[in-house]
């Protein structure tokens, strides 16, 4: 019996690249065409799909089209989007992270092709007060398109007039950044670790970003390998740094070859333990999360990530893929969500996000409540919210589910955890301690002093 071999077509070496334009080629884009040649009886996956008499009638090398899965997944709301406003543009083009960065939608023009724009929001992204600037991705657009202006993921993404309010608690630098910045783009503010700001530049861009002093902002390019070798010259003289956060901005914008650069050269300082990485690629870019990329980092071990999620309705096909995909090479994945009024400030929304990122294999990590940074007092609750919505997860779902919820003192405190005081009084030798059905239980403590007045 004849044997035969499917194996795809060599691509030629990649040209020199560039994250924004679009021209990055750190991974291979699919071959158009799969060479099948009679040499070896292995055939895996769809090629098994392929009848063998049509193999055989072929004996020299054929061209077959890639089956959709091997494109990437696409979920129906995605797909019935692309299909009816880029009609022309291919799977694997709409797949591919580049083409997403190439086509963001950055203006009101732009987004009114996809929905009704309200005359808060077109004022916000044309008028003269605007203060940060606008950029989705079309796959998120998929998510948000034909929707109503107070869909929390709309809500997320679009500026309304809101954002032109300052009010007198606003700060531009609210967590004092600045301050404990021992060089351009490297925040050092708790013993052990540092943050290093690797870009400033996000696919998409949240309305209520901390850090939207330096995000999105034309007078600074912080992915200089001059810059990062400054920050990575203080790493290394400071022998107490063991653990590295890199973030930005959005790390996972950086072509795979430069973030390599910048993980391998802290992955040699001898005294880092572990590296993290904080991101949305997997929500609002999930084409990122390439198999390519996933090779690279798992080379970095120990690497953990937190992944900034917002609302149940971003754990989409595409989304929940990426983290699967980064979860099976091996990288601990955590989320981080800010609390936003109108948009996640509801126990069941809450615990639908949560329920549905441990299912996605995200532990969730922290619930942050909002920062005051310019433009944002629409989105900002109440601290008690907060800790309604913890009170309102823990003891009525898994555990695992629970984030920590915090407040990231202005100022440069640090982040704070704030808890639902349980303790409710003492009675002898007895700590009264409330449920989570507010029912109250005892526990011998003889030796303890909480809960007496
Ligand atoms: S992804 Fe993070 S850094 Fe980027 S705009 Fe959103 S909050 Fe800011």
């Amino acid at each position: 019996m004849e044997k035969i071999v499917v194996r795809e077509k060599e691509e030629p070496p990649s040209a020199e690249r560039s994250e924004r334009s679009g021209s990055d080629n750190d991974e291979k884009p699919p071959s158009t065409g799969i060479a099948v040649q009679a040499i070896n009886p292995a055939i895996q996956g769809h090629q098994q799909a392929l009848s063998n008499s049509y193999l055989l009638k072929t004996p020299k090398s054929i061209k077959i089209s890639i089956p959709p899965h091997h494109q990437g997944i696409v979920g129906k709301k995605t797909l019935e989007f692309k299909k009816k406003y880029f009609p022309g543009v291919t799977r694997f083009e709409w797949n591919d992270w580049r083409w997403q960065l190439k086509h963001r939608i950055t203006s009101a023009a732009g987004l009114s092709r996809f929905m009704t724009l309200w005359d808060q929001e077109i004022e916000a992204m044309t008028g003269d007060g605007k203060q940060f600037p606008v950029s989705i991705t079309p796959f998120y657009v998929s998510l948000i398109a034909g929707s109503m202006p107070d869909y929390p993921l709309r809500m997320s993404v679009v500026p309304t007039c809101s954002e032109l309010v300052v009010s007198p608690l606003d700060r531009i630098d609210p967590l004092e950044e600045h301050h404990d910045s021992p060089c351009d783009g490297l925040v050092h503010r708790y013993p052990d670790r540092v943050l290093f700001l690797a870009t400033d530049f996000c696919s998409t861009y949240c309305r209520y970003c901390t850090r939207s002093r330096i995000v999105g902002r034309d007078d600074h390019f912080m992915s200089t390998i001059d810059r990062w070798e400054k920050a990575v010259a203080y790493i290394e003289e400071h022998t107490e740094v063991r653990d590295v956060l890199i973030s930005g901005g959005d790390p996972l914008t950086l072509s795979t070859e430069r973030l390599e650069w910048l993980i391998s050269r802290i992955r040699r300082i001898q005294h880092v333990e572990i590296i993290r990485m904080g991101t949305k690629a997997p929500v609002v870019l999930p084409q990122r999360i390439t198999k390519q990329l996933c090779a690279m980092l798992k080379k970095y071990h120990p690497l953990l990530m937190s992944i900034h999620f917002t609302h149940p309705d971003e754990l989409t096909p595409e989304t929940v893929e990426a983290c699967g995909r980064l979860a099976d090479a091996g990288i601990p994945l955590g989320s981080q969500t800010v609390l936003l009024k109108g948009v996640n400030d509801s126990v069941d929304v809450m615990k639908k996000l949560m329920q549905g990122l441990l299912k996605a294999r995200v532990k969730p990590y922290y619930l942050y409540q909002c920062d005051p940074v310019v433009g944002t007092s629409h989105f900002r609750t109440t601290v008690e919210k907060g800790i309604e919505i913890i009170s309102g997860l823990q003891g009525h779902t898994t555990g695992y589910a629970v984030p920590t919820f915090v407040v990231d003192a202005p100022g440069g405190g640090g982040k704070i955890p704030v808890y639902a005081n349980r303790v409710a009084g003492r009675q002898g030798s007895d700590l009264l301690l409330t449920n989570y059905e507010g029912k109250v239980y005892s526990y011998p403590d003889p030796e303890g002093r909480l809960g007496s007045m």
